[in-house]
């Protein structure tokens, strides 16, 4: 190894207090770098737990959380998704929790899987999926997150990230921080959203034995999200119906077609 003699006017720059641009954004990088590291250790952690912790547990701690989300009265329209939900949780395939279905009077179509089994549909919604098949690929999905621990794992980093950066910036920094973050984790990975297409795609495939209608529906959602203004913006943007996720799910059911697994 070649060794480099410090520069002489660097040093005397540094013990006058100045810092050169270059020193500055060196220390930003490692800043941003520690972040990074810190990012992915508490991610790792919270996988760690959360893919550990039991379904008596898991519906102990967040069971309640879906009866404080629920608002409104449930319109009719309601009773075509609960129908949908009990026949798709009676699979022996799920994951032991108290699965329920829960109504949000938000106009914006939207649904999600909170920890404990808990499943939100607003009214935007249910307004506008009204076919049955549609709906049991929508509610299969967020099933799915259930069956792959997405939402615990989530909860669990958006937890851990807040601990953390609020002992490393304060309160305020820190809150700022974590809530841009916490952001940032209501979109699940593209990964998550292929492990949750699947596992809906398969479970509604066996509760209904047909699959036409998921496919129409992922396809029209595809079309419509070339339209910024649609109101299926809030579902889209956790839920991006990419050209990937619908050929992914045209080669599933071809597979499903031929009986193969
Ligand atoms: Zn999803």
């Amino acid at each position: 190894m070649k060794f480099v003699p410090r520069r002489l006017e660097r040093t005397a720059e540094n013990s006058s207090g100045k810092e050169s641009w270059g020193d500055k954004l060196k220390n930003l990088v490692s800043v941003v770098g520690v972040l990074a590291v810190l990012y992915i250790v508490i991610g790792l952690v919270a996988d760690f737990v959360a893919l550990r912790i039991s379904e008596e547990t898991e519906a102990k701690v967040f069971g309640p959380a879906v009866s404080v989300l629920q608002s409104g009265s449930a319109p009719p329209e309601f009773e075509l998704a609960e129908k949908t939900f009990d026949r798709l949780i009676r699979s022996s395939e799920l994951r032991p929790l108290p699965y329920r279905l829960a109504y949000w009077d938000e106009s914006m179509p939207n649904a999600f899987a909170v920890p404990g089994g808990g499943v939100i549909v607003t009214r935007g919604l249910l307004n506008t999926v009204t076919n049955e098949t549609a709906l049991a690929f929508v509610l299969g999905h967020e099933l799915g997150h259930h069956q792959h621990r997405h939402t615990l794992r989530g909860i669990g980093r958006g937890l851990l990230i807040s601990l953390v950066y609020n002992g490393i910036f304060g309160s305020t920094g820190g809150d700022v921080v974590s809530g841009t973050v916490k952001l940032a984790e209501m979109r699940h990975s593209r990964h998550d959203e292929r492990e949750a297409d699947a596992f809906g795609f398969r479970l509604a495939y066996a509760s209904f034995g047909n699959a036409d209608g998921y496919l129409e529906f992922f396809q029209n959602l595809r079309d419509e999200y070339e339209h910024p203004d649609t109101r299926w913006l809030k579902f889209m943007n956790s839920h991006p119906p990419t050209d990937e996720r619908l050929d992914a799910l045209k080669k599933l059911r071809e597979r499903l077609a031929r009986g193969e697994p």
